[in-house]
């Protein structure tokens, strides 16, 4: 295709390595805000970042605004990098229908689709993360050295330093102690975003989640690399060895807060790889906490990315243990000013402030009370997807559905992700603060989460007997003498 033919440019395809030496079209559309309720701060980030964009490349780029991406873009010639979710693609055979659409492999992951699929042809039992990851490190001669034999190996002789990442909360302390997290300085466009939100909400067109507040992400290429630099440079060091673990005082803990920015397709995951082997090989960072940022990028982000594809369009309905549950309103609301169970109020709260929590609050709080209390998870993953400025159709399927629900029957996860209170008491430090007691499964003092376990196991025992890995928490249900009275408070429990 001629050179002339503009780039059209999603949302998460802002960096340079979506776009050759071309004129681009920039799609501003507002019927998803008008469907979804989006986090407030995730459509100031989207409109910060597309608006940033256009901005930075002047007359090469074209803002297009209207109602929908049929509107703006229908009848146009040109070339489009295959977007990332069931619903745009089905889009892009639209516009290839009534247009010269030239549709180019997906970018902004570190292996192909085609790469995938060539992998996963490969693998004679269930596909296994781990398994890929080694894969990916083999192709890519990341973390790999050379072995006595000439084969590469992997650095430091293993490929998987989980075992080193597992500890708790350090005690008497409020926060890890850790540099504090790169923040950009909001400018001009943003408040141009901030003053059309603000007219839209006021307009009552349409109505955002949670509460506003200065943008905590990148928006544009240039943030983006800082606050890489940044990470790798002040945080990146202590991401391992605290990496499951959640503090009160510490919204960010060691964490890279890169997601957004990856995910808008401001960084490349590749340099973001380089960058911290580099520092490995420099000495600045210790191995397990490189492989464990290192196994989240190549390993997790890639996987989640490729099981979107791979398990199909209908893997998000999947309802493997029959929940049905509506989201309750406080939840779906992110009011937690009736919560006193203090993880689920605490983490809520997060999510309202910011648009945007770690991975342990995600999964072992948000996710376990959702799995616990039957939440319907097709809800759930809609409703992660549109509360989180991170969240995108194509992250979540595997990481609510699969790994947090459990609602593929064991497809992704080989077990539910979900505790009782006792687990969050050496992992967190929450319970120290909270009105329920971890050990205390009946009465006033009842743990939401650990009554919750409990009775969840109770009611799916027999969706779980079939899974080797639960006989030993299902074989604790025989051992407890208070069984039935979890489960009569649970069938009634109202308040958390
Ligand atoms: C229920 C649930 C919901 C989630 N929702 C999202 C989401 O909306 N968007 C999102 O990008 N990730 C999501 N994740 C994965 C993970 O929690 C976030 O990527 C991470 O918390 C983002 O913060 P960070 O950038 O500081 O991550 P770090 O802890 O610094 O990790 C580095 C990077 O690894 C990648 N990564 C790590 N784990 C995963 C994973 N399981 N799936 C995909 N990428 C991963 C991310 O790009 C992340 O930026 C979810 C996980 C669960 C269990």
């Amino acid at each position: 295709m001629s050179p002339d033919v503009p780039r059209i440019l999603f949302a998460d395809q802002l960096g340079p390595h979506f776009v050759e030496d071309q004129r681009v079209i920039i799609p501003e559309v507002l019927g998803p805000f008008r469907r979804r309720r989006y986090h407030r701060q995730k459509a100031h980030l989207i409109l910060s970042a597309l608006r940033h964009r256009a901005a930075e490349m002047g007359s090469t780029a074209e803002l297009r605004r209207g109602e929908t991406y049929h509107e703006v873009l229908s009848g146009v010639d040109a070339s489009i990098v295959n977007p990332t979710s069931w619903g745009l693609r089905a889009l892009v055979q639209d516009l290839e229908a009534g247009a010269a659409v030239e549709v180019l492999p997906s970018r902004g992951f570190v292996a192909s689709e085609e790469e995938f699929g060539k992998w996963a042809g490969t693998q004679s039992t269930r596909l296994l993360m781990e398994n890929f990851y080694r894969h990916q490190r083999r192709e890519t001669g990341i973390l790999m050295a050379p072995g006595m034999n000439g084969e590469p190996e992997p650095e430091g002789g293993r490929f998987n330093f989980d075992h080193d990442n597992r500890e708790a909360p350090p005690k008497g302390q409020e926060t890890l102690g850790v540099a504090a997290p790169w923040y950009p300085t909001e400018d001009e466009i943003d408040q141009e975003v901030r003053e059309y939100l603000d007219a839209l909400e006021d307009s009552g067109d349409v109505s955002f989640l949670g509460a506003d507040g200065p943008r905590l992400f990148p928006a544009t290429r240039a943030e983006a690399l800082d606050a890489l630099e940044h990470f790798v440079t002040t945080r990146l060091a202590t991401f391992g060895p605290h990496e499951d673990a959640a503090m009160q005082g510490d919204w960010a803990m060691s964490h890279s807060l890169l997601s957004p920015a990856l995910n808008l397709g401001l960084l490349d995951p590749r340099e973001v790889l380089e960058r911290v082997e580099a520092s490995y090989h420099q000495g600045a960072v210790d191995l397990a906490s490189a492989e464990g940022f290192i196994r989240q990028v190549m390993g997790w982000r890639d996987w989640v990315w490729h099981l979107y594809w791979h398990l199909g369009a209908d893997f998000v309905d999947s309802n493997y243990l029959g929940h049905r549950e509506e989201l309750p309103t406080w939840w779906s609301e992110l009011d937690s000013t009736d919560i006193r169970s203090r993880c689920v109020g605490h983490v809520l709260d997060e999510v309202r402030t910011r648009g945007w929590t770690h991975h342990i609050n995600r999964l072992m709080v948000l996710g376990s009370f959702a799995l616990q209390r039957g939440f319907n998870p097709r809800a759930l993953n809609d409703w992660f997807v549109d509360a989180f400025v991170d969240g995108t159709p194509w992250v979540m399927p595997a990481n609510v559905i699969g790994m947090s629900q459990y609602a593929d029957g064991g497809v992704v996860a080989t077990k539910p992700y979900t505790s009782g209170g006792a687990y969050l008491n050496t992992m967190t430090n929450y319970c120290g603060s909270c009105a329920f007691k971890p050990t205390v499964r009946v009465g006033e003092k009842a743990c939401p989460m650990s009554a919750g376990y409990w009775n969840f196991l109770h009611t799916q025992a027999d969706a779980l007997r079939g899974n080797h890995r639960m006989s030993k928490p299902l074989g604790g249900l025989t051992r407890l003498s208070d069984l039935e009275h979890v489960l009569e408070q649970e069938s009634s429990r109202s308040e958390y």
